[in-house]
């Protein structure tokens, strides 16, 4: 009886997705491709747009389409409403604790090179050393390259264990009274592993040394809080949480944006302008030079809504039991083998299999309309890392089903017969 009432409890408290009706709210998941019903496990590349999004986007620039920040008519005032309410609702998702300490940029990688030129650069001298890991996106590696190419700073990479997991001692001993900066990824686009980014940011504090995190992986299936993490940066995408492209996010701690130089010139980052200077508008303003994309960010706001509204512990909860199955089922094929097998893992799982390049195993599955990745996931010194030119890998996203697993199976058990 007892144990009875544990598991209702259990039940009550554990959140749980009506995915076949949220499924609906995705129109893009009804097609199909080659005559097969699309499965899409491409979900880390990037997620597809429930309604409320298109539905809004479309709005806008069916009824209030205008510049922001200029006009004072009615148009132009509502377009400046909607991409404020867009900085507010972002500011809340990341429990920033001003709005202020929100810009939008054009994605992670966008966010991670501002923060390279207007914070990296000016601080980085010949001696110095950057801290990254051998795990991140190229995009958190070559603006970091760039920077210590520009003013001699020498480029330092913390290794990762063969399962994935990043050598935590590793990262301690790199961190010197040389280190400048930390540049990390919360999760890892190419195997999963979620890094245990709160005991980084404080070993990198303890010395005082800031620390910039790339969340293009992680703000779709963790809950973020820059506040209780302490970052000094934290970057996304929208396109990866269920938002439009071209719109992502860049939080930075206020005292950092306002010491920061700007990064672009042009209309909106100025308070006044003579042919002589220029005074620069306030954060985080400074940094949004030109028309911003005013309707990617109303589009990133009812992406961000939708999203709190489904929950997203009832998503990541969802997602986890997705790849445990995903695991399970995949991982019992003779000749796979999972890449990265980490203790900490999100929505994500790499594998290859012997004597099949993972292209040719994309195309199989492509055939049986299930989209998965493969390649080098733009992770190319990880692949070198691991040995491998190359995985497959799925990823998941909250309107997956076990179902949709047993396609991704049985299309890998229809590849072993096609290529073996
Ligand atoms: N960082 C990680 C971990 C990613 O997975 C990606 C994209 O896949 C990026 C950065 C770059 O994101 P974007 O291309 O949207 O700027």
């Amino acid at each position: 009886m007892k144990r009875g009432n544990e598991i209702l409890a259990l039940e009550a408290i554990r959140p749980s997705l009506d995915v076949e009706r949220l499924r609906e709210d995705f129109p893009i998941l009804r097609r199909k491709v080659g005559g097969k019903s699309l499965v899409y496990l491409d979900n880390a590349a990037t997620t597809q747009k429930p309604r409320a999004v298109i539905e809004t986007i479309r709005r806008y620039y069916a009824t209030s389409n205008a510049n922001v920040h200029r006009g004072v008519h009615t148009l132009s005032d509502r377009a400046t409403r909607g991409y404020e309410e867009a900085r507010v609702r972002v500011a809340r998702f990341l429990n920033a604790r001003e709005d202020r300490e929100i810009v939008f940029v054009r994605g992670a990688t966008e966010a991670i090179n501002l923060v390279a030129q207007s914070f990296g650069r000016p601080r980085l001298r010949r001696g110095d050393e950057m801290l990254i890991t051998v795990m991140e996106h190229h995009s958190n590696i070559v603006p970091w390259q760039m920077v210590c190419a520009a003013t001699g700073a020498a480029l330092k990479v913390v290794p990762v264990h063969g399962d994935g997991e990043l050598d935590i001692v590793a990262y301690g001993e790199r961190l010197s009274h040389r280190t400048r900066l930390v540049a990390v990824t919360h999760v890892s686009n190419a195997l999963g592993t979620v890094n245990p980014i709160r005991e980084m940011i404080g070993m990198a504090h303890g010395r005082n040394i800031p620390v910039l995190v790339d969340g293009a992986q992680a703000a779709p299936h963790v809950k973020v809080d820059v506040r209780e993490l302490g970052c000094d940066f934290y970057a996304f995408s929208g396109h990866k949480v269920y938002g439009p492209t071209g719109i992502g996010v860049l939080y930075g701690k206020r005292e950092h944006l306002e010491a920061m130089p700007p990064y672009q010139g042009g209309g909106d980052m100025i308070l006044r302008v003579t042919i002589e200077r220029t005074t620069y508008n306030e954060i985080p303003y400074k940094f949004e030079a030109g028309t911003p994309n005013i309707a990617g960010a109303i589009g990133l706001c009812a992406a961000l809504g939708y999203l709190d509204d489904i929950g997203r512990e009832a998503v990541a909860a969802h997602e986890r039991e997705l790849l445990d199955y995903a695991t399970e089922t995949v991982g019992e094929i003779p000749g796979v083998r999972l890449v990265g097998t980490a203790r900490e893992k999100a929505g994500i799982l790499s594998f290859v299999m012997e004597g099949v390049h993972p292209h040719d195993l994309g195309t199989v599955l492509d055939h049986e309309g299930v989209a998965i990745r493969t390649g080098h996931h733009c992770a190319m010194p990880l692949m070198d890392a691991l040995g491998l030119p190359a995985t497959a890998r799925a990823s998941f996203g909250m309107y997956n089903t076990r179902a949709e697993v047993d396609a991704l199976v049985e299309g890998i058990w229809k590849a072993r017969e096609v290529l073996l």
